[in-house]
């Protein structure tokens, strides 16, 4: 079997949830950035960059590479640098062509970024194209499942207690038992808003807080200890993303568990964050890792005796399919990251694809990702 043609396709879903929410922002062109801390560009849309292989034989698989803002450049470096290597490859050999392409560009500086979310794509591609093959499950292809189910918590993104505390109480009406608020306002306003939280659905409902890096680590231990007094489950980004001590002494300095590692996309990135124990809960993104790379650092991981929590803030339905495949295949899984709100509008490229019920994903016994892709979807949101 050989790999007869990649197509990538950068997406563009009107109406996705926005996660700068209530914040104040600076406008630009269909993205907005945070006035109040220097954090994240968002898309006012649900952006993401998917790709879809295809092998001689005619087995189609899809991959997504978490792109939530310039979609186009990942579906570049797959037209002009993954496509190349993979044409008349054979798609069991996935795990070297990870490294072969990853290696490709290691030495010019990309060993993250879009680069390496173009390879997660491809490598998520590749593992759907075995399953469908070999007409298994991809959990059963990284090695069997450890679990019967996989639980999840949904996002909450406003700023006002009483919207948030109303938010929280519908998603446990929904049937989720944890919930993450995503907050960036003052300590304060923080503790405010999810006593108001802590409040509305009582002691039953696990609460997670994300910061998004806003704090120093002074400010960031003053708001864990707030937050521990309200049973806070995690306090997840706790300050910058290159501030390996900071994280690590936040996480010394707290009772409650320090979450981080969203933007830490290989094994190499993960390993001085592990020595130096910079976190209690690991989340690599699939989408941006991919499932070969996202089983090794879960092994790195798991040797350390830490905990996997997977990151899927803006990952549409592929992602999502790819992330419950991984939750069940690694010994360390905690918890896994899930946008009730935004679920159905990021799954608008798919007639079958995973949904929670009562707050957990069950495995799928499809063959591959268990996803069907509708293909004329795909054509009309791509930008
Ligand atoms: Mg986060």
């Amino acid at each position: 079997m050989k790999i007869k043609r990649v197509d990538a396709f950068a997406i563009r879903i009107p109406d996705g949830m926005h996660p700068n929410g209530d914040t104040t922002v600076d406008e630009y062109e269909g993205y907005s950035i945070a006035k109040d801390k220097w954090t994240s560009i968002y898309s006012k849309h649900h952006e993401t960059a998917l790709v879809r292989i295809e092998t001689d034989d005619g087995i189609v698989g899809w991959g997504e590479g978490q792109a939530p803002v310039a979609p186009r450049v990942v579906k570049t470096i797959v037209d002009d640098l993954c496509s190349p290597v993979l044409v008349g490859a054979d798609p069991f050999d996935v795990e070297y062509l990870w490294y072969r392409l990853y290696s490709a560009m290691r030495e010019r500086g990309h060993g993250t970024g879009f680069y390496v979310d173009a390879l997660a794509a491809v490598d998520i591609a590749l593992y759907d194209i075995i399953g469908k093959t070999v007409n298994k499950p991809i959990y059963h292809i990284l090695g069997g499942r450890y679990r019967e189910k996989i639980l999840v918590y949904a996002g909450i993104g406003t700023n006002n207690p009483s919207a948030a505390a109303e938010s929280a109480s519908e998603h446990a009406d929904a049937g989720y038992r944890a919930l993450k608020l995503h907050l960036r306002s003052s300590n304060c306003d923080i503790l405010e808003i999810v006593a108001a939280t802590r409040d509305q659905v009582g002691t039953d409902i696990e609460l997670m807080v994300d910061i998004h890096g806003t704090r120093d680590v002074s400010e960031a231990i003053e708001l864990g200890r707030g937050l521990e007094a309200l049973d806070v489950r995690w306090l997840e980004a706790v300050t910058l993303a290159e501030d390996v001590h900071g994280h690590a002494e936040i996480a010394r300095a707290l009772d409650m568990q320090v979450a981080t590692g969203e933007w830490l996309r290989t094994s190499w990135e993960w390993r001085q964050w592990i020595e130096y124990r910079a976190f209690d809960v690991a989340m690599p993104d699939i989408a941006r890792t991919g499932l070969s790379e996202g089983k090794r650092i879960a092994a790195l991981c798991d040797t350390y005796n830490l905990p996997i929590a997977p990151h899927l803030g803006g990952g549409g339905t592929i992602a999502v399919a790819a992330s419950i495949h991984y939750a069940l295949a690694v010994p360390n899984f905690q918890i896994l990251e899930h946008m009730h709100t935004a679920h159905e509008t990021r799954s608008r490229i798919a007639k079958i694809y995973p949904s929670p019920k009562d707050g957990y994903f069950l495995p799928s016994d499809s063959p591959g990702l268990g996803v069907e892709v509708n293909e004329d979807a795909v054509i009309r949101f791509s930008i």
